[in-house]
């Protein structure tokens, strides 16, 4: 990912950025099937409540996003809709890939910041990428305070551009999601482990960050809890045993709730599941799960990870 991908000229870029046919039939189809696992486990489970699928495209380049968010309907026969919320892991990425998405879909995409959060970014991500819906790795105080300024910074900006091009033109249909507040998630560390980030559970520090979220940060809205969650215990997970961690972010969300005085709209959601255990992490009570691999494939490791294909590997992935 070099930032001199953002000066492309934009012809070059929208002729990188067609998907390929090939690369958009077996993307849609890889989506169709999560979406189906994901209605068969809700069915199955007497579940009511949506499950929102947020499709991981770190290391991705862009064109497989424009192929979920916008297939063209040559490869989109059965007319599915748009896939819009996208998870992404690193800052300098998810910068490029809202600047050089096409206009058609500025301001639709829902971005999610899922990935460790450094607080000399925290700011940059708030004001800069345009359509951020989540932050979803929230795990301090000064990470939020810094979310929020940047918020504030961004609301600021599309307030005074909107009265230099003469107020309300096209965009908006009353209240954008620029205008909003910025959903967070505090991510908790279920599993214990030192590499993993994340509060730990029931602590007072957990406690202690979303009360301040909920209280001192105008321009942020404590949305619920995430977590990653231990490898191992998602592979020792079959019918009869639940995953600890997904049992633990459970019980410390109800706790958070009672402590905070949540009354019934205020509901904390549930932020877990992946592509290995998304469907025991929805049988848990998840609200959002996080699939990367299964939608996108194995992902490249980062120093080769490109936002526009290189021209000479086209149609080969
Ligand atoms: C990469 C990542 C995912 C997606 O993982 P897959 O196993 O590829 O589905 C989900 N959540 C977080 C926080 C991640 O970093």
């Amino acid at each position: 990912m070099t930032s001199s991908d953002t000066q492309s000229t934009p012809s070059q870029t929208a002729a990188a950025m067609k998907p390929s046919p090939a690369r958009t039939t077996h993307l849609l189809s890889a989506l169709t099937s999560i979406n189906s696992r994901i209605a068969h486990t809700t069915t199955t489970h007497s579940i009511r409540k949506p499950i929102r699928l947020v499709a991981v495209s770190k290391l991705k380049p862009l064109t497989d996003i424009i192929a979920l968010a916008s297939p063209p309907a040559v490869n989109n026969p059965e007319d599915r809709r748009p896939h819009l919320h996208f998870g992404e892991n690193y800052v300098q990425e998810l910068l490029e890939k809202s600047r050089l998405l096409p206009s058609d879909l500025q301001g639709k995409i829902r971005w999610h910041f899922i990935g460790g959060l450094q607080s000399n970014k925290a700011q940059t991500l708030a004001r800069e990428v345009r359509g951020l819906w989540a932050v979803e790795s929230v795990d301090s105080v000064k990470k939020a305070n810094l979310l929020d300024k940047g918020r504030g910074e961004r609301i600021d900006s599309c307030t005074s551009k909107d009265q230099e091009g003469g107020g309300g033109g096209g965009g908006g249909s009353g209240g954008t999601e620029e205008d909003g507040q910025l959903n967070v998630f505090v991510q908790v560390n279920t599993s214990g482990e030192e590499s993993k980030s994340g509060v730990e559970p029931k602590s007072p520090e957990l406690l202690e960050l979303c009360r301040h979220i909920r209280d001192q940060c105008q321009h942020l809205r404590l949305r619920g809890l995430m977590t990653i969650g231990a490898i191992a215990r998602s592979q020792a997970t079959t019918a009869e045993t639940e995953n600890e961690d997904f049992q633990c972010l459970k019980d410390t969300r109800d706790w958070v709730a009672r402590e905070l005085g949540l009354g019934e709209g205020q509901q904390l959601e549930l932020s877990m599941g992946m592509s290995e255990d998304f469907e025991a992490a929805i049988r848990m009570g998840s609200d959002e799960v996080r699939v990367g691999s299964t939608i996108f494939g194995q992902r490249p490791p980062k120093a080769e990870a490109r936002v526009l294909p290189d021209k000479d590997d086209e149609g080969n992935k």
